[in-house]
């Protein structure tokens, strides 16, 4: 590997390429839309549909344990057929196994909006037919899912069962990592919203891809940095001069110029901490060139891209 990859690996804290330990891929970094956006004729999305390698899927992780093959999803966005052929190799049932079997050990959801859950449609019977997989979901996400067609025949017919996650209470995936959700500040319009505080042996890595605002324990940036060896953090908007013609505190989010703000008093070990992911659209931060990726890169905080890995 040349010394210059390695070296990136080594300062992210990314999982080497071939290594055994248990990591976080990251399946989709851009907000639900997608990158480019549905009939945007910005010049941010026609620079992705010029050049395909700039577009980016809509949010999703994907927890993998390379030792037993088992792996879990966090969110089962619009993107997951494309995603379930991007995670090839990393765990996931046999290439010979008989049947449907489940693609995932488990599916773990943050929250009822259109990039988070939408996938779930390609495990019913006009796609995949998997046989049953466990969702795990807050309380107020599993009704609104069993008691809402079409969600509700993913259940009906035996293709998801649903168990209930509690605020604050680990979940543990296997005897190496496990799970711990966190309630957030969202819009909830059909749920509440969940981040996840993902443990594995080695590291903690804190799963946020939307909130409204820093308030509240949030605006401790020094005590919660403290408690993760990386944070993906919702970095929808760079500031608020980004969607002419919409009313943005109708969709808020941290942008991630107050992000910035926030933890510029930080020792660089803090600061380096901090990956933004769920990028809209209209995100400068899309464009490695632009100023506003020149000034997170100035930070020591990082923009999170599609396959990126960090380890657990
Ligand atoms: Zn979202
Ligand atoms: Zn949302």
């Amino acid at each position: 590997m040349p010394t210059r990859i390695l070296l990136a690996l080594l300062l992210s804290g990314c999982a080497a390429p071939g290594s055994t330990s248990p990591y976080l891929l990251l399946l989709g970094t851009a907000q639900d839309g997608g990158y480019p956006q549905i009939a945007c004729r910005q010049p941010l999305c026609e620079a992705a549909r010029a050049d395909k390698n700039l577009a980016r899927h809509v949010v999703s992780g994907l927890i993998v344990d390379p030792q037993s093959g088992s792996r879990w999803l966090i969110d089962a966005s619009p993107d997951l057929r494309a995603q379930v052929e991007f995670a090839r190799g990393h765990g996931g049932p046999a290439a010979a196994a008989k049947g449907r079997p489940p693609l995932f050990d488990g599916i773990l959801l943050t929250h009822a909006h259109m990039g988070h859950y939408a996938g779930l449609l390609q495990l019913g019977r006009e796609a995949y037919g998997s046989q049953t997989t466990p969702l795990y979901t807050s309380a107020s996400m599993g009704r609104y899912l069993r008691d809402n067609g079409p969600w509700s025949l993913l259940f009906d017919a035996g293709h998801l069962s649903q168990l209930d996650l509690k605020a604050g209470e680990t979940l543990q995936l296997s005897p190496t990592i496990s799970v711990m959700p966190i309630p957030v500040a969202h819009r909830g319009e059909f749920s509440d919203t969940l981040a996840f505080a993902i443990q594995g042996p080695e590291r903690r890595v804190l799963y946020l891809p939307d909130i409204d605002r820093w308030d509240g324990a949030w605006l401790d940036f020094a005590a919660w940095l403290a408690e993760f060896d990386a944070v993906l953090v919702d970095g929808t908007f760079f500031d608020g001069n980004e969607l002419p013609g919409r009313d943005m505190s109708k969709i808020p989010h941290p942008p991630i110029a107050s992000t910035l703000k926030a933890i510029e008093n930080l020792p660089e070990s803090e600061r380096s901490k901090v990956i933004f992911f769920h990028l809209n659209h209209s995100n400068p931060v899309l464009d490695p060139d632009s100023p506003q990726s020149a000034r997170v890169r100035a930070s020591g905080a990082r923009v999170a891209w599609d396959g990126m890995q960090i380890e657990l």
